[in-house]
């Protein structure tokens, strides 16, 4: 049993405006096609122009010139054409009315509706797409006997076996049924048991093929009037018999059960999805040595922290801390040790700074951190603590490793770039003033204020 794909049931002849396009030219045409939606064609995804927008539109009295991007249109919901249309279940809810339709390039190929979707993944559909055969398979008993049974013998076993109808065969081909109307008529008639069979069986038979359609075989018994549908094979041979009740049940039972494994089937997709999700964002913003931030992510959380900075009205600095001679370390012990003096500067950092600072490896040997709420004097005073912490470690195979900081402090209106550099200034006069010290962007000013005068 296969559920259509969202190609099948999509329509393909989707009236769709640019982004660009102006409100009024939308209008036109949404009256034009006598549309109450329209789908409104953006950059990077597909959004409607509701008749709600258009009221909206409409009391605000707006410009009708204006594009469409200047509107707050939603956005739809995308599928790729060959999904399942089961695939769309995690859509439907009552605020999405529309999917769109994608091709691998994301082209609209075309648009489902909720009521699409619901209508083709119904019992309707399972019933359509389920052959008799799928449902004899589950094993339903039935009772089958030869004409020249003797009718006493044949009633008693029905009776002993609960069967309240048989069917009589002929070199396995049905040829009569008993069922219990003929055994009514017998007692009616009080008829003559110990004669054979044949003579009060119903017949001929009305069969329907084994690969009949669960519909196909509802809408025979319903035209018949018949309770009961015996089954045939290509060769007209018995393959079963099976009730309307049954029909009707085992196909609301299979399409239960079809949701409930699909719903999970949904759900453990959903869970892997996220946990990967998890992984490939941890692994896209952090370090992969030290674990600390990576530039990348440092990058967006500067901005984060600095519209915190100008909202009320903070302080903030950021220090660049950079381990001397590093590359001795390497020379000398290999870079495995090196690497390793790597993350214990940055247990360091981690250890020492405060737990709302932000720390990153800039890369090499080289961290940044930018410190929230701290002045550049504030700044200081934390790197200096930074700075005696990592010079009194007593490191594998090393020894002893110090570092030089440089530090400035965030100015309102300047870029990141901006304070890096001065940041990056103040860590070039702390290495040329010996190294192991913190330098900030004032002692620069004050250095050249000395070569000046
Ligand atoms: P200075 O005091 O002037 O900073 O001298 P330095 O030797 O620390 O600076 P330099 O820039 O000359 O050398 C930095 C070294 O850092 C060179 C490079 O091989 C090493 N390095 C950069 N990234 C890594 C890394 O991931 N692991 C290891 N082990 N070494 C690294
Ligand atoms: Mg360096
Ligand atoms: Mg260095």
């Amino acid at each position: 049993m296969k559920f259509p794909s969202v190609s099948d049931i999509a329509s393909t002849s989707v009236t769709h405006v640019d982004i660009s396009c102006s409100i009024g030219d939308a209008l036109d045409i949404m009256l034009e096609q006598d549309h109450r939606n329209i789908i409104v064609i953006d950059r990077d995804c597909f959004r409607l122009l509701t008749v709600i927008d258009v009221l909206n539109i409409q009391n605000n009295s707006m410009d009708l010139d204006m594009p469409l991007s200047k509107l707050d249109l939603k956005i739809i919901p995308t599928i790729h054409k060959d999904k399942n249309v089961l695939d769309t279940l995690e859509y439907l809810n009552e605020s999405v009315e529309y999917i769109c339709v994608v091709h691998s390039d994301n082209r609209l190929y075309g648009l489902v509706t909720n009521s699409d979707i619901t209508s083709n993944i119904d019992p309707d559909t399972l019933m359509d797409n389920y052959k008799l055969i799928d449902f004899l398979k589950l094993g339903r008993r039935m009772k089958w006997v030869s004409r020249d049974i003797v009718t006493s013998v044949l009633l008693n076993d029905m009776i002993k076996n609960s069967f309240d109808n048989t069917i009589v065969v002929e070199n396995m081909k049905p040829i009569g049924i008993l069922t219990t109307k003929d055994i009514m008529k017998l007692i009616k008639q009080r008829s003559d048991l110990t004669l054979e069979i044949s003579h009060y069986m119903s017949y001929p038979v009305d069969t329907i093929h084994k690969d009949a359609s669960i519909k196909e075989a509802l809408e025979f018994l319903r035209s018949k009037h018949y309770r009961r549908v015996v089954v045939v094979d290509d060769e007209g041979s018995l393959s079963g018999i099976i009730a309307q009740h049954e029909l009707i049940s085992l196909t609301y039972s299979k399409w239960v059960s079809l949701m409930k494994e699909y719903q999970e089937e949904l759900h453990e997709i959903n869970n892997l999805l996220k946990d990967k999700n998890r992984e490939y964002e941890i692994k896209a913003s952090t370090d992969s040595l030290t674990g600390l931030y990576n530039r990348y992510k440092f990058s967006e959380l500067y901005l984060s922290s600095y519209s915190a900075m100008v909202q009320r009205h903070n302080e903030m600095s950021l220090l660049i801390l950079d381990i001397d001679f590093f590359k001795r370390v390497n020379d000398t012990y290999g870079h495995n040790v090196g690497d390793n003096v790597l993350i214990k500067i940055s247990h360091s950092l981690l250890k020492t700074l405060r737990n709302i600072d932000i720390v990153c490896r800039w890369g090499g040997e080289e961290f940044i951190a930018l410190l929230p709420t701290a002045s550049l004097k504030d700044a200081g005073k934390i790197a200096e603590k930074l700075r005696v912490f990592i010079e009194n470690l007593e490191i594998e195979t090393v020894g002893k490793v110090t570092v030089s900081i440089g530090i400035a402090q965030v100015v309102e209106g300047k870029s990141m770039q901006d304070i890096i550099d001065r940041a990056d200034k103040a860590l070039y006069l702390a290495k040329n003033s010996g190294r192991n010290c913190v330098k900030t962007e004032n002692d620069i000013l004050d250095t050249s204020k000395v070569k000046d005068s």
